[in-house]
């Protein structure tokens, strides 16, 4: 239908830089010279752990990983990550803490309970989770294993622009869709981990930093392939690594640093969000974003359309399918919030962003 890159809002798997696709499509064939593509190739030539290299520095300039981290790539999705994390860093008698801000961290909340007595700090839920949970309304274990939260709730439009103070309890951050955007302190962090398929590449891969320290708390008689202390040893090579995707997001962290690193990836990220939360408050309530203001994501836009006092799923169905053909793709709401989202990562460049404000307001005009 199109025979050009449409703009592309999906939530994830989602756009990718397009000098990426570029320097992958240039060796897809003919990697280096070798006669093959890098999906073709022994996970153990040379070459391919000339790749992993370039990933894992990648990641570690890229977000700043200090020393005492391990960086792994591990498969399973980041929904893996809701059971290897309890499975790993879980403590004889104590307590999880996990802050519940929607659909993401009430999987991890279901994995978690498997493996210890989980304590919801607080919970959003009752409003919907269209805020996060002010610090005041925390109420921490002393002495839990770990603090379990997501940074950026993907579906409800929340994300988190300061760390809780948990007194020392180390922090388990799912970052899956805002890692890369900005500027973060891993060292505030026990453990970070995130599917690639929003910021950082292609599904089939999941970033995961690690404390050493922590790793180390493991039972030493869980399945090999769900011990952190597996993937370190081995460096992330214990068995066939997802070699195509850590390639990938090789070329994406390489395509980060020359793009002016996080500093400036950031400071776009907060120019598209501005512009875009900017023209919804600005639409005399045609549109609006259900989000509270000081919580909202920078990488998913949640609005809806209102006729009158009313919130118009008609209207709604029928500006998905009219952005659909302007070729403003992937603005659907997740099902289980209803309305639009624009999830508009790393890789969605301001220019989508002016061509899906300015369809906002010619829609407003001839719908209004
Ligand atoms: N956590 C968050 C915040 C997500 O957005 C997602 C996927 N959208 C997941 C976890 C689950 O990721 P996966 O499908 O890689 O298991």
């Amino acid at each position: 239908m199109f025979n050009h890159r449409i703009h592309n809002f999906s939530a994830g798997p989602a756009a990718i830089p397009l000098a990426v696709l570029q320097k992958a499509k240039d060796e897809f064939l003919n990697f280096q010279g070798t006669g093959m593509s890098i999906m073709e190739m022994s996970h153990r030539s040379k070459e391919f752990e000339a790749v992993l290299a370039r990933a894992i520095d990648g990641v570690k300039q890229v977000l700043g990983v200090p020393d005492d981290y391990a960086i792994l790539f591990i498969q399973g999705g980041a929904s893996m990550q809701f059971t290897m994390v309890p499975m790993n860093l879980a403590l004889p008698g104590k307590k999880i803490d996990l802050i519940q801000t929607g659909a993401w961290t009430q999987k991890a909340h279901k994995e978690a309970k498997r493996h210890a007595d989980v304590n919801i700090v607080a919970t959003t839920e009752s409003e919907n989770f269209m805020r996060l949970p002010r610090a005041d309304e925390l109420k921490f274990t002393p002495d839990a294993a770990y603090v379990h939260m997501c940074s950026n709730n993907t579906i409800f439009g929340t994300e988190y622009n300061a760390l809780p103070d948990t007194k020392g309890v180390p922090i388990v951050s799912d970052m899956s869709s805002n890692i890369a955007s900005r500027e973060i302190d891993v060292s505030k962090h026990g453990l970070i981990f995130a599917g690639a398929q929003k910021n950082l590449g292609p599904s089939g891969v999941t970033l995961v930093i690690v404390r050493k320290d922590l790793a180390e708390r493991a039972d030493k008689n869980l399945p090999s392939m769900l011990q952190y202390r597996t993937y370190i040893a081995e460096n992330s090579m214990y068995n066939t690594p997802p070699t195509f995707g850590i390639y990938m997001l090789a070329l994406t962290m390489e395509h980060i640093k020359e793009t002016g690193g996080l500093k400036a990836t950031e400071a776009r990220n907060v120019a598209k969000a501005t512009a875009l939360y900017d023209a919804i408050d600005g639409s005399n309530g045609y549109y609006r974003c259900p989000v509270n203001k000081a919580d909202r994501s920078r990488m998913n836009v949640n609005f809806r359309i209102y006729k009158g006092d009313e919130a118009s799923e008609a209207l709604e169905k029928q500006f998905v399918s009219e952005a659909e053909k302007a070729g403003l793709s992937g603005l659907k709401g997740h099902r289980s919030v209803g309305g639009l989202r624009a999830s508009i990562y790393n890789a969605v460049e301001q220019n989508s962003i002016n061509e899906l404000i300015k369809f906002m307001q010619d829609f407003a005009r001839k719908n209004g």
